[in-house]
């Protein structure tokens, strides 16, 4: 439970930390820690330097920028949580991030570690697909952006390469035809999600004509329930798109669920999101 020795540097801006990162291979960012510390404990991360960002209160903000609402990364889960504008422009994701561990972890914890760690399990990684957002990293050579869809690539891994950081996060303001809901299946209260499922739809009429579904912990990233978002374009019944979410996931099997029960749990919840979703 004691982590490899490693170097520690305390970045003054993004631009120092950025530069920091590039002077070592296997250096890494430590923001809120509440996933790299406990990684590094098991040795499942060594890092031989840790540049510090969590002091860098200029990526601490959510803003309006025109028609979208934009997060620094550095941003914690409790302030996405308590935030006026996300409630009223992204209100799943103040709703998602009120759901994450408990309020120690909240404090600590920012959106950009969530994201950029990239664990299947997390919460917010499912809500950002779901509502099409971007992310904005920044490197040594300037900005690029990436769209959520084109960010998570395997458990752990992002787009993000070595000497890059994740400085701000991009989402849509959801209109007012748009519904949702973030269903978190756990074991025990405060616990990680068993699975999970994001819905954003966008009603007509009574009914809904889309919907973007995010899944969480049924694959080796966070994913979109592509199946089922093409029957609902296509007309199907919530109860007949539900039946599909869990096409084409592959979801692990632990100590709180098989692949197979995880499957069968994805289907419940996920009807029951999109149910939601239609009805708020
Ligand atoms: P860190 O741990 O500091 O960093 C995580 C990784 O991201 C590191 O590799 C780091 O180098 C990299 N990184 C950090 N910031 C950046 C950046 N700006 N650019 C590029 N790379 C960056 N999460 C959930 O979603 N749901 C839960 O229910 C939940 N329960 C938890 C319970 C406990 C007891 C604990 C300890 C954690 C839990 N978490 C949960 C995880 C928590 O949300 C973490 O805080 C989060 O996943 C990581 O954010 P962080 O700021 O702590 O990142």
């Amino acid at each position: 439970m004691i982590p490899a020795t490693f170097d520690y540097e305390v970045a003054e801006s993004p631009e120092h930390a950025i530069a920091l990162l590039g002077d070592q291979e296997e250096a890494k960012l430590l923001a809120g820690g509440h996933s790299l510390l406990p990684a590094m404990k098991i040795r499942l991360a060594r890092p031989s330097l840790l540049v510090d960002v969590g002091r860098l209160t200029e990526l601490s903000y959510i803003r309006e920028d025109g028609d979208r609402i934009a997060i620094g990364a550095l941003t914690r889960h409790r302030d996405l949580h308590e935030d006026d504008l996300l409630k009223e422009h992204c209100p799943i994701v103040a709703y998602a991030a009120g759901l994450i561990g408990d309020p120690q972890v909240r404090h600590r914890g920012t959106i950009g570690g969530t994201l950029a760690h990239g664990d299947p399990a997390s919460d917010l990684p499912a809500v950002i697909l779901a509502l099409d957002g971007e992310l904005v990293v920044r490197g040594a050579d300037g900005e690029r952006t990436i769209p959520a869809g084109e960010f998570f690539e395997g458990v752990f891994q992002t787009a993000i390469a070595p000497a890059e950081m994740l400085v701000e996060v991009r989402l849509p303001k959801l209109g007012s035809q748009a519904g949702w809901s973030y269903l978190k299946l756990t074991r025990r209260a405060q616990d990680w999600a068993t699975v999970a499922v994001a819905a954003v739809v966008q009603r007509s009429n009574g009914s809904i004509g889309q919907a973007s579904i995010g899944l969480t912990n049924m694959g080796a990233t966070s994913l979109r329930a592509a199946t089922a978002e093409d029957a609902i374009a296509g007309g199907a019944a919530i109860e007949e798109a539900a039946a599909l979410i869990a096409q084409g996931t592959d979801p692990p099997s632990d100590q709180l669920a098989s692949a197979d029960f995880r499957r069968h749990l994805i289907g419940v919840i996920g009807r029951r999101a999109l149910e939601e979703a239609a009805s708020r």
